[in-house]
């Protein structure tokens, strides 16, 4: 149990490429900003984000924002829940994991194989960008929205 629980993760941070230290860094600044903000009574203006950068060339940058998303906290669960795709599914949005976007783009880009072997980098990154793009919008749509 325990093991299955995080080596997804560990796989997971092997394709991104992570900075902790800026990361943490950035954490503190956001935990700060809202504090202040509480103590203002005040709406906490934009917050600094740490954004995780791709290892992977035919992984658009989209994929690294995608893997944040579902590493961020639900601000309509009260406590917080982290959005993973099987928290999505708790609020009726069906959205895949990172690794089941990996398939369905490796899927994607076979099924739409030409005879003439593989794909350029711009039409991988351009047909990846559109499928990620896609669940990103249901997600985008669903932590938008004002509604608990
Ligand atoms: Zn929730």
């Amino acid at each position: 149990m325990g093991v299955g629980k995080t080596t997804p993760d560990e796989l997971l941070f092997s394709l991104i490429e992570v900075n902790f230290r800026e990361w943490s860094q950035i954490e503190k600044v956001r935990a700060e900003m809202k504090w202040k903000a509480r103590l203002d009574r005040h709406e906490v203006g934009k917050l600094p984000k740490y954004q995780l950068k791709v290892k992977f060339k035919w992984l658009p940058k989209e994929f690294a924002t995608y893997i944040n998303v579902q590493n961020s906290l639900c601000e309509k669960c009260e406590p917080p829940r982290i959005l993973r795709a099987s928290h999505f599914l708790d609020h009726g949005i069906v959205v895949p994991d990172p690794w089941k976007l990996i398939e369905e783009i490796k899927y994607s880009m076979e099924s739409t194989e030409t005879g003439e072997g593989k794909k350029d980098r711009d039409e991988s990154l351009r047909l990846s960008s559109e499928i990620i793009q896609i669940h990103m919008d249901k997600m985008r749509k669903f932590i938008d929205a004002k509604y608990k």
